[in-house]
């Protein structure tokens, strides 16, 4: 089948057309609505992209939605109501989920007879159980709010576990699979029976892992110690938690590859930012040890993931007593399997591929829909 993926943001639309599961055209459409952009708006973004694809026999468009809230545990064949339903979870991801609004609207008018389909970046942790999704905070302000943990990456998570479980060529059924995405964004999940059961990120991408620059994990008191005791507006301490914070607030720098080059050089700033980044996922690995009981492999994915050595080790360094070692001539070459032979725990590295998932998913869910 033919399959138009799109992943609409605020300011462009990265599109990718597969046909029988390759790539047979890909693009980015940048800077719409600034000046001297690709284009005014996403009508034209859209537009454009089908001007320079041959879209015949066109199957399905795939978009990629970021928020799909509580409702949507899978991906879903878009109607009015799917639109009105990811329009109400716009307060959840005001950036995000307008931009994909957008291009799905336009992509329905340009092409009105082909199924659309929404692909949630949150939907694969629904699976999670209540006791993995649940704050401890006030229950009926949470339940007025819609105050919970959601996660994200779930494209991500999903595609690299079912991958890792083709590595160790078992059934993902049969597998427990813990999985870090170490990108500019990060997350880690553990996944059972190619499942979610815990994730990192939470109502927001903002928790969990050390981010390029994200704070990940922090004690709610610092943002009310910042606005009383500092005097920071709201937004601005938003601001720094997002955009200042993580590998940038602690170095000054959000590239993984510049911290360690300062690291290599004997620079201390980048040396912490180094030390806090992988300790964070090693504490991440344990608890998710805990969560599933065990695992069968430990999967790294995304930019620092899939090529930083150097991180791989430290971040399992120390852990051979719970079955996890790296051997360093198969890290350094940057094997799909960088644990000796034998060990009780895999440690693989898998390249990530979101619009894959996306497209394989669109495909699923709209031949699904055309027998029914
Ligand atoms: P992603 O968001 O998955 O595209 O990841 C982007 C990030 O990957 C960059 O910001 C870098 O920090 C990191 N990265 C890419 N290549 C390398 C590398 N060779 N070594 C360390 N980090 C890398």
């Amino acid at each position: 089948m033919k399959i138009l993926v799109l992943n609409s943001g605020s300011s462009s639309v990265k599109y990718r057309l597969f046909d029988a599961g390759e790539t047979v055209a890909k693009g980015l459409i940048e800077r719409i609505g600034e000046p001297g952009g690709d284009a005014a708006d996403h009508s034209e973004a859209l537009r454009r992209v089908m001007e320079s694809v041959d879209l015949s026999g066109l199957g399905a468009v795939g978009h990629r939605v970021v928020h799909g809230g509580s409702v949507f545990g899978s991906a879903t064949v878009v109607d009015d109501d799917v639109v009105e339903a990811v329009e109400e979870l716009v307060p959840l991801a005001p950036l995000h989920n307008p931009a994909a609004l957008s291009g799905i609207a336009v992509a329905r008018k340009l092409l009105p007879d082909v199924p659309q389909v929404a692909v949630f970046d949150t939907a694969f942790h629904q699976s999670i159980p209540p006791s993995g999704v649940t704050y401890a905070v006030d229950a009926g302000l949470a339940a007025r709010w819609q105050i919970r943990r959601y996660g994200f990456h779930g494209t991500s998570h999903a595609y690299v576990a079912r991958q890792t479980a083709e590595l160790l060529g078992r059934p993902v059924a049969d597998t427990k699979v813990i999985t870090l995405h170490l990108g500019n964004g990060a997350s880690a999940c553990a996944v059972a029976g190619g499942r979610s059961v815990a994730t990192s990120m939470g109502m927001s991408p903002q928790s969990g892992l050390v981010m390029g620059t994200r704070s990940g994990d922090v004690d709610p008191t610092v943002i009310f110690h910042l606005h009383r005791v500092a005097g920071l507006p709201l937004d601005e301490i938003e601001r720094s938690l997002t955009r200042f914070a993580g590998l940038q607030g602690l170095a000054g720098d959000n590239d993984m590859r510049t911290i360690q080059r300062r690291r290599d050089e004997g620079d201390a700033a980048a040396t912490l930012a180094f030390d806090v980044y992988c300790r964070r996922v090693k504490e991440y690995v344990g608890m998710y040890l805990a969560v599933l009981g065990g695992a069968d492999a430990v999967t790294f994915t995304a930019g620092v993931g899939e090529n930083s050595p150097a991180v791989r080790a430290a971040a399992l360094d120390g852990l051979a007593a719970l079955g996890i070692t790296v051997d360093p001539g198969r890290n350094a070459r940057g094997d799909r399997v960088i644990s000796p032979d034998g060990a009780p725990v895999a440690v693989c590295v898998v390249p990530t591929d979101e619009e894959a998932e996306i497209a394989r998913q669109t495909e699923e869910v709209s031949s699904g829909q055309a027998r029914r």
